[in-house]
């Protein structure tokens, strides 16, 4: 189709879904491509299956009927899945290649493999199946993860694609990487949406190696070289959804020249994501986060002149 889209062919890069009509990640309808792979280990995460760059396997014990044919019928050639507690598979994840002939092998859909290794030609390709939907909406496709600059270059080829055939590019990042590896994705990108998770350095530093100060930074040199940016600010209980935190999100923002802020917040619905992967969650007692505190926390930014909501 392209004389000069070789590298979409030998591009590859690790994708655990590919999610039709989103309305929340970028403006119109859109086709979320997420990415594998994150610097960032962010206790409240909803998609800890994004969290390890490498495929996973998954045991959804809800749907789990303790059969054993996953571990009694030599499906896997690694001996990587073996009778654990009660009779329910264990993955042991150093012997595991992602293979997923175990997926293939149980009867009750139970096991998921989370990543699959695709090029960016087979990725866009997916994307540009809604490109009449994009058109009529205003949409397009949001790269997520994860954190896409993980995958810098699988990110970099996929934004040029989508900009090759005119389909409008966002991307969800923590901006907590270097600048020249998020501007390698970013000069492709259209619309950044930027978590702003702490804006107490010390807090960041429970979640990050990367100083706070560099996200910072990073908007600032977005936005300076003509990006739009927009705030993405996920509000959890007892770690940063209080009136001081709501304040320097404000300062930030008029600082840094940002107008658009969405609230996010906090609730359990990846909580069994967690299980399935064998991973400890530290957030079990935690309630989802009050609405109507959000919406309080909403209207105070707007009242300080910013464009802020709750959700997106
Ligand atoms: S094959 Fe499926 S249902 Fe049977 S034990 Fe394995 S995961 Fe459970
Ligand atoms: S994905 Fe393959 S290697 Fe991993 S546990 Fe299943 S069969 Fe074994």
């Amino acid at each position: 189709m392209f004389l000069d889209n070789k590298e979409e062919f030998e591009t590859y890069g690790t994708v655990f879904n590919i999610e039709n009509y989103h309305i929340n990640d970028g403006a119109g309808i859109r086709t979320n491509v997420f990415l594998k792979g994150c610097n960032l280990w962010c206790q409240w995460c909803c998609n800890p299956e994004s969290q390890k760059l490498a495929c996973q396997v998954a045991i959804h014990k809800n749907l789990c009927v303790v059969c054993g044919v996953c571990y009694t019928s030599g499906v896997c050639a690694q001996g990587a899945i073996s009778k654990g507690e009660g009779g329910a598979p264990l993955v042991d994840s150093a012997k595991c290649v992602a293979c997923g002939a175990c997926v293939e092998k149980c009867p009750n859909e139970a096991i998921e493999l989370y990543g699959k290794r695709m090029s960016v030609a087979e990725a866009i390709a997916e994307v540009e199946k809604d490109k009449q939907y994009y058109i009529q909406s205003g949409g397009g496709m949001t790269i997520s993860g994860g954190e896409p600059c993980v995958q810098p270059e699988f990110a970099r080829q996929l934004a040029r694609a989508a900009r090759r055939r005119y389909i409008h590019v966002a991307m969800e990042t923590a901006a907590a990487v270097p600048f020249e590896q998020l501007w390698s994705v970013a000069e492709f990108v259209d619309e950044l949406l930027v978590d702003v998770k702490f804006t107490d350095p010390e807090k960041f530093k429970t979640i990050s190696g990367v100083p706070l100060e560099t996200v910072k930074e990073n908007i600032r040199e977005l936005v300076r070289r003509g990006k739009y940016v927009k705030m993405r600010c996920p509000l959890i209980p007892g770690l940063n959804a209080d009136e001081a935190h709501i304040d320097k999100l404000v300062a930030w923002a008029k600082e840094l020249c940002v107008e658009d802020v969405d609230l996010l917040p906090f609730h359990q619905l990846g909580k069994y994501k967690y299980a399935s992967l064998g991973y400890g969650y530290e957030l079990n007692e935690l309630r989802d986060m009050d609405k109507a505190v959000a919406q309080r926390y909403r209207d105070k930014m707007i009242a300080a002149g910013l464009c802020a909501d709750v959700g997106g």
